[in-house]
């Protein structure tokens, strides 16, 4: 109960300043028990007592805002094309972001240039990526006007499976990473805290935050391109499962088909409806004979059969539809198993253009349990790598603003210190 209390009163302060009063008129929360939540949130130190607010004829009440000076966080999307960084305050706002390149090994770099934009199965030495992490991380925070000891903590997303509160990746297809320590590395370096998650799982947190999901308590988000993935928000929280493999959707089996798929199944979700699928579909149509624009590219990007598509190419759009109809069938079935409110279809294979999107919604509305997919909102949301590192600082911003006791890693608000232009005239050390 104190902990949902302290969640409604962080929600507030999260909006923007509020005196006492005011959070007690938001909250519906007794005087009483907005004191005392206060109070810890101030001697914990997210809290800060500021200024005074508008008198209303007695006493001028005093203001209290998120300490945005002292605690800022890191969100991170790790890719095989290079690595998302965003920097924020307690409020999830942006204060800087970039896109730094990744270093791979000299001969490695020409596979992560194809292109199938990486997942080729080869092995990628964890040490000089989490390097390149690390320095990006330390480049950004003194870009935002920072140093590291105003970071409470790192969050860092990562298309794999990871396992909740270890920092320790399980399975990685884009970096053939298997039982990886991504976090503690990173965490020695930096001296703070990492979180690591599924890179789906920090842009679903995005979405709840400050996206399409803000105040939808039961949603999915479908991201589709190189994979399938999903982030399954059930009661308003993130869904993990067991073992951090929940929304694995592109693994799916849907079909008893040869169509191989990447984790050495065949048939599944993935390989019937992600990017690959639609360059294998064009592949097939061309080796029967059909006509098409397409006809002799070897490295078909999505911007080449969104254009093909457009154009009226018969084998693109067939494809891209083909796809779309399997991708829906997908969904219909997590719609039937979660009956969301709300579906988000994202990721790069969004940016094809909207057949495929069209196709799946088409079919999930028709495919779903008694009409129930006719009831969920689906929207198509091409976020942006910034949206995805935005939303694994929000993984650290959810831990943080839990009560100490259900944390699942050591995540401590920075203490309280001299003012900065006192510290400045202390000796360095
Ligand atoms: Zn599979």
């Amino acid at each position: 109960m104190l902990e949902m209390n302290r969640n409604l009163v962080l929600n507030v302060l999260r909006t923007g300043a509020a005196s006492r009063a005011e959070v007690v008129r938001q909250t519906g929360l007794s005087p009483a028990t907005v004191s005392l939540i206060v109070s810890e949130l101030v001697e914990s130190g997210l809290v800060n007592e500021v200024g005074q607010g508008k008198s209303s004829g007695g006493r001028p009440p005093v203001v209290l805002r998120l300490d945005d000076e002292r605690n800022n966080v890191v969100g991170v999307k790790l890719m095989r094309q290079g690595i998302s960084v965003a920097v924020t305050d307690l409020r999830s706002e942006v204060l800087y972001s970039e896109l730094a390149p990744l270093t791979l090994g000299r001969s490695r770099r020409r596979e992560a240039a194809g292109s199938q934009g990486g997942f080729d199965g080869q092995t990628v030495g964890p040490g000089p990526v989490l390097e390149s992490v690390s320095v990006a991380i330390e480049r950004s925070v003194a870009r935002a006007g920072l140093g590291l000891d105003q970071v409470v903590g790192v969050g860092i997303g990562l298309a794999g499976l990871v396992q909740p509160g270890t920092g320790v990746c399980r399975y990685s297809p884009p970096f053939g990473w298997e039982n990886v320590a991504v976090a503690a590395p990173i965490s020695d370096r930096l001296r703070r805290p990492v979180l690591v998650d599924n890179d789906v799982n920090t842009l679903t947190v995005a979405e709840q935050w400050f996206g399409r999901g803000q105040g939808v308590d039961n949603f999915i988000v479908v991201t589709v391109g190189e994979g399938v993935g999903a982030g399954i928000v059930v009661d308003g929280k993130l869904y993990r499962g067991a073992g951090g493999a929940a929304g694995e959707i592109g693994h799916i089996p849907l079909a008893d088909q040869p169509a191989p798929c990447r984790c050495g199944n065949s048939g599944c979700l993935e390989a019937l409806s992600s990017d690959d699928a639609v360059r294998r579909y064009v592949a097939e149509a061309l080796e029967r004979g059909e006509q098409s624009a397409l006809a002799g590219k070897d490295d078909l990007s999505m911007a080449a059969l969104r254009h093909a598509a457009e154009a009226g190419d018969r084998v693109a759009i067939e494809a891209l539809e083909k796809a779309g109809r399997m991708l829906g069938l997908g969904i219909a079935g997590l719609v039937n198993t979660l009956d969301p409110r709300l579906v988000i279809l994202s990721g790069e294979g969004t940016q094809a253009g909207s057949l495929r999107s069209d196709a799946a919604l088409a079919v999930m509305r028709q495919r779903s349990f008694a009409g129930i997919g006719r009831k969920v909102d689906f929207v198509v949301d091409s976020t942006d790598d910034v949206a995805w590192a935005r939303g694994a600082a929000c993984i650290v911003l959810g831990e943080l603003f839990s009560p100490p006791i259900r944390r699942s890693i050591e995540l401590t608000p920075i203490p309280k210190r001299p003012s900065r232009a006192f510290a400045d005239r202390e000796p360095s050390p």
